[in-house]
């Protein structure tokens, strides 16, 4: 007992930081575990206490804002984190021996909206709060344009949705925010549940329908007729809604929407499984708390708490110096973390970030994980310092823009990045040269230009512990097998700032010889639609370096030639500049690209006044609007697979 009334205090805490606040102090992952631990010690006991979560959804309401009744009940869902639960789940409501129909759609991780509608107009919007009493969040919601005020339906109807924030809106807002939001349900809780209308409008929300809760004379028989209700009726709906006859169909959508949703524009926390059948719906009615008809598949969460035990600085091969955080080793979606990364000194003051302090840590795709945020405060935290002298060579740092430098080209750290970034895969991908290589060559022989690698002394390196001749012969054939190299790797190995993979095939192609990619002006690089003003001023000023000339000729001195380009390939996206964005369904991304590339296109990674085509998927978002306004022709999935076929 005592452990529950411990448990329920913390969740009751948490709770009230989560959904009053908008400020969740640790992840949804150690909020669901304490919570299940709850849960246990309830049905084991036998006993709940008068506060415990458990009977309640959601959190209190904000006083501030007007009260709103619900005219039907809104409710949480129960959940599953497992195959098992999903398979246990389908036992406990079907007892017959046909199949379900369920549906699966997305479950959105965004704010719910409760809207309401007389006579076929907009009466008001307002929160789920405890699903009896919301808060009344009409001026809020009136500010997003994306949903009807006059529908066809002419009776009382209250409609559900998602408030959500699309993941590139918030990225772009995140760029000029002078306190950037956490993440895309925090900003689009904090937009709506905020007294100043104005704050929701700037964070550009949208809406995403999926239930009528309430309509005066309920003609509806179904999930799918709901959705197709709210289509007729001007709502917007995802179109992503799987009809599954029985359980195995269901967790084979569930794993679609698991693989696909790293690429969504949109935060989904997990999918939901409904019955589809309403009829039976009234029979299997609802708990306390959740329909007995629906459960929500959360899939792995992605971040975490942790906390951050260090930073220390890194110096990159342009010399500039990025933080990154030390962690207390934590498990995140499926790894354990170690290190997470931080921008600047900026972005450490304005996430408050602090040695000892709990952070928030998220791990997204494969990179590096991010700190977002800090969470606790603790008394013997201290002030991360920026540095003033480079953590290598000790030469005190230059400051340019919201970066520090290292200003010193012979700073062992600047160099090892140096040739290790040129022998990469994307450079002159020299097999089996690492970045303990670079530092053993430059050590022992001061190896420092790209060029004193075509120069190395077979002798010398035998010298050396652990070069014994296999290895060496390996290294030099491997250095010497990278000499003939095509125009946009030979780009790539230089390491000018801002230039990854993209941008180097990019210039490759604009330019096809280094002499004119030496003397293009900055103008001329920007107008070729991908490439920023700060992109452009990184490459002006390495062409303008003399020593970076001088290392660009002594690699020719040294039997270094580029490839000649292949002259583009004809088909039917010969000359076209195409952008891809949304989610396709049968194609990957990068094999959409690839045949494209093949067909003669050129793939392009925004959208801009020099695309000619984009190929839009589901739920593409900014990309596609962009495109809409600057009228560039934009084709399905449907039309990509017919103009290939031909
Ligand atoms: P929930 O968010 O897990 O699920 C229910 C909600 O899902 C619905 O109310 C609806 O808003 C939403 N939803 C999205 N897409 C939907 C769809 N297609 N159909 C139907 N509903 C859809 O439940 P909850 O009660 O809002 O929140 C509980 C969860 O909140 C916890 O499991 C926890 O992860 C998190 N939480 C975290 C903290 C913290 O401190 N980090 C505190 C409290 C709660």
């Amino acid at each position: 007992m005592s452990r529950m009334r411990e448990l329920v205090d913390i969740l009751n805490k948490y709770a009230y930081q989560y959904y009053v606040l908008d400020n969740p102090t640790v992840s949804d992952k150690e909020y669901d575990v304490l919570y299940d631990e709850l849960v246990r010690l309830e049905k084991e006991t036998g006993e709940v206490l008068f506060d415990s979560p458990t009977k309640r959804v959601g959190g209190e309401l904000i006083s501030a804002f007007k009260k709103h009744d619900h005219i039907e009940r809104l409710y949480s869902l129960d959940k599953a984190t497992s195959v098992e639960e999903i398979m246990a789940f389908d036992k406990r409501i079907n007892k017959g021996a046909e199949e379900l129909e369920y549906t699966v759609e997305y479950k959105f991780d965004g704010l719910t909206i409760c809207l309401t509608y007389d006579e076929g107009k907009f009466v008001c919007a307002s929160t789920r709060g405890n699903g009896v009493t919301g808060e009344d969040v009409t001026a809020q919601v009136l500010t997003i344009k994306s949903f009807p005020l006059i529908i066809d339906y002419k009776g009382k109807i209250e409609v559900q949705g998602e408030a959500i924030m699309r993941l590139s809106v918030l990225e772009e807002y995140n760029k000029t925010a002078l306190e950037p939001l956490k993440n895309a349900r925090n900003a689009v809780a904090g937009a709506i549940r905020n007294l100043d209308p104005k704050v929701t409008e700037k964070r550009r929300v949208e809406i995403m329908f999926y239930n009528v809760n309430y309509m005066d004379d309920n003609v509806l028989k179904s999930q799918t007729e709901s959705v197709q209700f709210l289509r007729d009726n001007g709502f917007k709906v995802h179109p992503f809604l799987r009809v599954c006859k029985g359980i195995n169909a269901v967790m084979s959508a569930i794993n679609d929407i698991e693989n696909d949703r790293k690429t969504l524009d949109i935060l989904t926390d997990g999918a939901v499984v409904k019955v589809n059948d309403f009829s039976l719906r009234s029979i299997l009615g609802a708990t306390d708390k959740f329909p007995r008809w629906a459960i929500a598949y959360k899939f792995e969460a992605e971040e975490v708490t942790t906390i951050l035990n260090k930073v220390i600085w890194q110096v990159g091969r342009t010399g500039k110096l990025t933080p990154l955080g030390l962690l207390e080793p934590t498990f995140l979606a499926g790894a354990t973390v170690k290190k997470a990364t931080l921008n600047n000194m900026g972005d450490i003051v304005r996430k408050g970030v602090k040695e000892g302090a709990r952070v928030l840590v998220r791990r997204s795709n494969e990179v590096i994980p991010e700190i977002l945020g800090t969470t606790e405060i603790f008394e013997h935290c201290k002030d991360v310092v920026a540095p003033t002298v480079c953590p290598d060579c000790n030469t005190p740092v230059i400051e340019n823009g919201a970066n520090l430098f290292c200003p010193n080209v012979h700073c062992r750290s600047r160099v090892i990045a140096k040739l290790t970034n040129f022998a990469s895969k994307n450079g002159f991908d020299i097999e089996g040269f690492s970045e303990m290589t670079a530092g053993v060559l430059f050590d022992n022989f001061g190896v420092e230009k790209f060029a004193d690698l075509f120069n190395l002394d077979r002798e010398k390196l035998l010298q050396l512990e652990g070069f014994k001749d296999a290895k060496t012969d390996n290294l030099l054939n491997a250095i010497n097998n990278s000499k003939n190299v095509e125009f946009s790797n030979f780009i790539f190995s230089l390491g000018i700032g801002n230039i990854g993979k993209k941008t180097a095939k990019d210039l490759a192609k604009e330019f096809k010889s280094i002499d004119s990619l030496i003397s293009a002006d900055k103008e001329k690089l920007v107008s070729m639609g991908d490439i920023g003003e700060i992109t452009a001023d990184c490459i002006v000023e390495f062409f303008k370096n003399e020593q970076n000339l001088m290392e660009i000729n002594a690699l020719f001195d040294a039997g270094v030639t580029i490839k000649q380009m292949e002259t583009s390939k004809g088909g039917v996206f010969a000359g076209e500049k195409v952008v891809l964005t949304g989610t396709l369904s049968q194609f990957k991304r990068d094999e959409a690209a690839k045949i494209i590339e093949n067909l003669g296109g050129e793939i392009m990674s925004s959208v801009s006044k020099n695309t000619t085509l984009v190929l839009a998927g589901e739920s593409a978002g900014s990309k596609l609007q962009k495109a809409l306004n600057l009228g560039i022709k934009i084709i399905d999935e449907e039309t990509f697979k017919s103009l290939i076929n031909t």
